[in-house]
C-alpha cells in the first residue's frame, strides 16, 4: 500500500499515519520528522532548514525531494509507505511521480484529512501547551503561517491527485478511532 496524506497542521495526519503503519506493516515517511532528526544531528541541512521551519515555511523543493528519494530506496519501502507531510507542493507532487515511475511503482490513494481551521489552531495551540511548547514552530502566529502555506501550496495537490483519481476525503472533526475507521473504509472500498 503506497499512501499520502494530505491535511493542514494539526489535521492528525501523524496519528492517522502511525496507526496505517501497524495495520499496514508499512513505514512512515515524515519529511517533518527527517528534517527535526536533521537539525537534532546538527547537519548543513539541518541547519538551512531550522530557521525556516521555525517559521513555518516550507523548506525548499530540493532538499525534501532529496531525503525522500533517498528513504524511498530503504528496504523497508519495498511493501509500501505513507508519506506524512510530503509533498507538500505541485513540484514535490511532480518529483514524487518521476522518482515511483522510476521505480516502476504508483500510488494507491492519497487520502485527504478535512478538519476546519478555527478548530486546527485550538488544537495546536494545546498541544504546544501540553507539551511545554517543546516545538518552536508551534505557537500561535507561526501556526497560522503553516496553515496560510499549506492553503496557498499544498491544498492544490488534492486537485491535482483527483484528476488521477486517488484522492479519498475524510472528515477530520470525529474522534482518532472513527477517523481511522474511516479511512480504512475508504482504503477497502
Ligand atoms: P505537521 O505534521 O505539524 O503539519 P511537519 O512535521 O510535517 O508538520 O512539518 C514541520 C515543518 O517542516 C514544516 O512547517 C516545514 O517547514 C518543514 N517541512 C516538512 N515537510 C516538508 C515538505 N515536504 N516541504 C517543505 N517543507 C517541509
Amino acid at each position: 500500500m503506497r499512501l499520502i496524506l494530505l491535511g493542514p497542521p494539526g489535521a492528525g495526519k501523524g496519528t492517522q499515519a502511525a496507526i496505517l503503519m501497524d495495520k499496514y506493516a508499512i513505514p512512515q515517511l515524515s519529511t517533518g520528522d527527517m528534517l527535526r532528526a536533521a537539525i537534532e544531528a546538527g547537519t548543513p541541512m539541518g541547519l538551512a532548514a531550522k530557521e525556516i521551519m521555525d517559521r513555518g515555511d516550507l523548506v525548499s523543493d530540493e532538499i525534501v525531494n532529496g531525503i525522500v528519494a533517498e528513504r524511498l530506496d530503504d528496504a523497508d519501502c519495498v511493501n509500501g509507505f505513507i508519506l506524512d507531510g510530503y509533498p507538500r507542493t505541485i513540484a514535490q507532487a511532480e518529483a514524487l511521480g518521476e522518482m515511483l515511475a522510476q521505480k516502476g511503482m504508483g500510488l494507491d490513494a492519497v487520502v485527504e484529512i478535512r478538519v476546519d481551521a478555527e478548530e486546527l489552531v485550538a488544537r495546536i495551540v494545546n498541544r504546544a501547551r501540553e507539551t511545554g511548547g517543546a516545538r518552536a514552530d508551534d505557537n500561535e502566529e507561526v501556526l497560522r503561517n503553516r496553515l496560510q502555506v499549506y492553503l496557498d501550496q499544498t491544498a492544490p495537490l488534492i486537485d491535482y491527485y483527483q484528476r488521477a483519481g486517488l484522492v479519498k476525503s475524510i472528515d477530520g472533526m470525529a474522534d482518532i478511532d472513527t477517523v481511522a475507521a474511516a479511512i480504512a473504509a475508504a482504503l477497502e472500498g
